[in-house]
């Protein structure tokens, strides 16, 4: 069965234009299977010829069996000037052998003028004649309307013709582009609703974020009529990025009751949001809607307290609708029911009426009164639930430890020992690095690993230092949070200190212990 509106990925092309975004053609491959597992309609590879790995993307592409996608090769009309069939970019976009052909043309008048310098006319020829030679070389051609709003603001005469030009030369859909982002849900609303009246090929929506309204304008388009909607996972694009299809997707199917991908897809979303930002080697948008880490995190206390009773008083979807999951962040904003729900979250047991569950939520706060902030750091958390509830004794002890820091050559290394006991014994290491806490790490590591092995798989991979405001006549306090790293999973945990490297240490023995607490495995002989 048909979908009531078709999703055209160009996360591969104009995604990959957005500022830090470089992916090899394996990458792109790997992408396009999970669009393609994911039931996205269209893939948009890249611009053949434009350099040597969309080619080769083009290639691999080819020879693989796609699941519910079609492949698409992304091109301009001819040149000016040129005959068609003497083109270079023509041989390349056939050379590419996909389903479909997109090809961008001018539709604002003060391009075609002032930009291609060609006469008015001649920009419709060469629409034409690119979609009609396409179309006989057995392609299907999509055509991407470029600067569409902005050309018909214009002139409204003219855009329309070029987008005649194009229907008459057989395009199977007219994309309207608003290619700069600067237009309003209504603009786009009124435009396709005209381009709806006045041609009968289906209609296209591909929209830019510039003024925060890619997903918005998106949508504007579906409710005026247009059947395919472009954009980009997680919004990658030029700029300010294209139009957001981990946002698009679950409006279409939970808010405006419209089929696109197949509904058994949804609960993948979130994975597929964080599977690209990977590939991309991005971090993770936390406060991205529906499938950054903090979409359903709560934090008020009271909140927190009617989120236990009936989830669906604060949270406008379930979470596991999309794939994504409730958090309950632990603040000094929060009472004892953050706790509960964070101890079950982490799988203690604990009852609201216990005097663990009061002397937990007195120690949080204490703590948090000294600057420990444990929103982002879960692990020390855990830790010092479990510390209260098993009353257990941790598994190492550092006894002793020593940076120093020293000038050579113009260069700064740093230099760290530590001394830990655990049991009966003891190990003393000495490590360097190219700054204090990473020297420390290094020994720390050192030591422990001779203990537990699954230490050596961890790694740190984020480290973030604040300094707090000091209440006058005493010194600023310095709170350090890392992330830690087996491969698999992330922690953060926290430290505070007037000293950073004592900080440090806290939130690095942390990260540690919580490890060792979480894998059973790995212990000492
Ligand atoms: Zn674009």
């Amino acid at each position: 069965m048909k979908p009531q509106v078709e999703i055209y990925d160009t996360t591969l092309r104009d995604g990959s234009q957005g500022e830090g975004i470089n992916f090899s053609a394996a990458d792109k491959l790997r992408i396009a299977e999970k669009l393609d597992n994911f039931g996205v309609h269209y893939i948009e590879g890249g611009w053949p010829g434009s350099n040597p790995k969309d080619m080769e993307f083009f290639q691999q592409a080819a020879r693989r069996k796609w699941k519910h996608a079609r492949i698409a090769a992304f091109s301009m009309t001819r040149r000016k000037g040129i005959p068609v069939e003497r083109d270079e970019l023509m041989r390349n976009i056939l050379e590419a052998r996909t389903p479909i052909a997109t090809i961008v043309g001018k539709t604002w008048l003060l391009h075609v003028v002032e930009v291609l310098r060609a006469k008015p006319d001649e920009n419709l020829g060469m629409i034409g004649d690119t979609i009609r030679y396409l179309k006989d070389k057995g392609r299907t051609v999509f055509y991407d309307a470029e600067h569409a709003f902005d050309g018909y603001k214009d002139d409204p005469e003219y855009a329309l013709a070029t987008w005649q030009a194009a229907e008459k030369a057989g395009a199977a859909c007219i994309i309207l582009c608003d290619t700069n982002g600067g237009c309003l849900p209504e603009d786009i609303s009124r435009i396709v609703g005209v381009a709806r009246q006045k041609l009968t090929v289906p209609i296209g929506i591909h929209t830019h974020n510039d003024c925060g309204l890619g997903v918005a304008n998106g949508l504007a388009g579906i409710q005026a009529g247009a059947t395919q909607i472009q954009g980009t996972i997680n919004g990658y694009g030029e700029r300010t990025g294209n139009c957001n299809l981990t946002s698009v997707i679950p409006l279409l199917h939970f808010k405006m009751g419209l089929s696109c991908v197949p509904a058994s897809s949804l609960p993948r979303l979130t994975e597929l949001s964080q599977f690209v930002d990977e590939i991309a080697n991005l971090r993770h948008d936390t406060r991205q809607p529906w499938v950054g880490q903090t979409a359903f995190a709560h934090k008020g206390g009271m909140h927190v307290h009617a989120i236990d009773r009936v989830a669906r008083s604060y949270e406008h979807i379930q979470p596991e609708a999309v794939g994504n999951r409730r958090r309950v962040l632990v603040s000094d904003m929060s009472g004892r029911t953050n706790i509960l729900m964070k101890a079950a979250e982490l799988g203690f047991d604990l009852k609201a009426e216990a005097p663990e569950t009061r002397s937990i939520t007195s120690e949080v706060k204490r703590l948090e009164n000294l600057g420990f902030e444990y929103e982002a750091a879960e692990a020390s958390l855990a830790l010092l639930i479990k510390k209260t509830l098993a009353h257990s004794e941790a598994p190492f002890l550092v006894d002793a430890y020593h940076v120093s820091i020293r000038g050579q050559n113009g260069a700064s290394m740093c230099e760290a020992t530590v001394k830990v006991r655990v049991g009966e014994q003891t190990a003393h290491t000495v490590a360097e690095g190219d700054g204090p806490v990473n020297a420390l790490d290094g020994a720390l590591r050192q030591a422990l690993g001779k203990f537990f092995p699954v230490v050596k798989k961890v790694q740190l991979t984020d480290y973030k230092v604040r300094i707090l405001d000091g209440v006058a006549g005493t010194a600023a306090k310095t709170r350090v949070l890392i992330t830690s790293s087996d491969g698999k999973r992330d922690w953060g945990t926290v430290g505070v200190s007037e000293n950073i490297i004592t900080a440090s240490l806290q939130a690095l023995v942390d990260s540690i212990e919580y490890v060792l607490m979480s894998g059973k495995k790995g212990q000492s002989k």
